[in-house]
């Protein structure tokens, strides 16, 4: 946002900036940077990291400076240094060869992505097909169908895709779902799942993890009040675009930005309620930093609307542990 000059004297307009809470880091992205930080502590840099441990670029550049290298494949990481995979969950191939490599690997894959791995697991154990909602080609959904043999899943997008679904034994079906997804769509998407296949099973709550349900209701209910929404996180972060959507669906202009920089001095034009959140891999720091800039030019009032409290944490791998517990 480039400021303009202004005259000493000159009052600044009011701003009231509505912070949604929560927002920001969630129990998994935490535990996945912790694992980074601790494993950069106990081997030294250099440590690999395979995919963004998060998405987020001011998470990964931090993590660049402090040794990290990241990587797309396990082919690009050399002999004998640790690697971890990210929050999203791995294929059990690279996992696999990993071991074969004989490369200390540790598996940052979130615990709520890692239960999906199991129900998926499970149901093609007990000899279903699975249809699994997700979005095409992200880090999560390649990992959780890297979990089965091929053929044992199929991926819907949208609720058009259920019509086009040529199951070959529709009384055998299951559906699971990725973590990161709209709430609104998927229960459509679940909807129309049950009235084509009414005896499919699946979770009893679709997968959706309790950070992007909580996030998502933090903007529901404070997007009708504002003029605009602000919602920092990256451009291939499923949780973040899904907020700025569930903005837009409430009568809300909203634009995803990755750092304050990127606002742009004419969204502001007309607005006097500012709604404000952050993606689960977007840090803290990124939400006071637009809050710092909106304030050189707005006399900013801060509100934060709070849906919920998050108490969720998950446990590090062993082997981490022992170094968290002593430090
Ligand atoms: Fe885990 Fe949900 Fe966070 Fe993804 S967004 S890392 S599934 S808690």
């Amino acid at each position: 946002m480039s400021e303009t000059a202004r005259h000493p004297l000159q009052v600044k307009p009011p701003l009231l900036v509505k912070i949604a809470a929560p927002r920001g880091f969630c129990a998994g992205v935490d535990r996945a940077i912790e694992i980074v930080e601790l494993s950069l502590h106990k081997y030294g840099a250099p440590v690999y990291v395979r995919h963004e441990i998060v998405h987020n670029k001011y998470v990964v550049d931090s993590l660049k400076e402090k040794g990290a290298v990241f990587v797309e494949e396990l082919d690009e990481v050399p002999d004998g240094v640790p690697v971890v995979f990210s929050a999203h969950g791995v294929p059990k191939a690279v996992p696999h060869e990993a071991a074969e490599r004989g490369l200390n690997y540790l598996d940052a894959t979130c615990p709520l992505v890692s239960k999906v791995h199991r129900q998926a697991e499970r149901q093609v154990e007990a000899g279903r097909h699975i249809i699994f909602i997700g979005h095409r080609g992200h880090p999560e959904v390649i990992g959780t169908f890297g979990q089965v043999a091929p053929g044992h899943m199929t991926l819907v997008e949208t609720v058009d895709d259920v019509g086009t679904l040529q199951p070959d034994d529709e009384s055998n079906l299951a559906f699971l779902t990725q973590t990161t997804l709209s709430v609104d769509d998927t229960a459509e998407i679940v909807v129309a799942l049950r009235k084509r296949f009414p005896r499919i099973v699946g979770p009893k709550a679709e997968d959706i993890c309790y950070a992007t349900s909580n996030r998502q209701a933090a903007v529901k209910a404070m997007a009708s009040s504002c003029d605009l929404v602000l919602v920092i996180g990256a451009p291939n972060s499923s949780n973040s675009l899904r907020l700025v959507e569930v903005a837009e669906r409430h009568g809300t202009r909203s634009r995803l930005i990755q750092r304050a920089q990127e606002i742009e001095l004419g969204w502001l034009d007309g607005v006097t309620t500012l709604g404000l959140t952050a993606g689960a891999s977007a840090p803290e720091v990124l939400v006071r930093e637009v809050i710092d800039l909106l304030s050189h030019r707005f006399d900013v009032i801060e509100e934060t609307v709070r849906t919920v409290d998050e108490r969720i944490t998950f446990k590090l791998p062993r082997g981490l542990t022992e170094q968290a517990d002593a430090a």
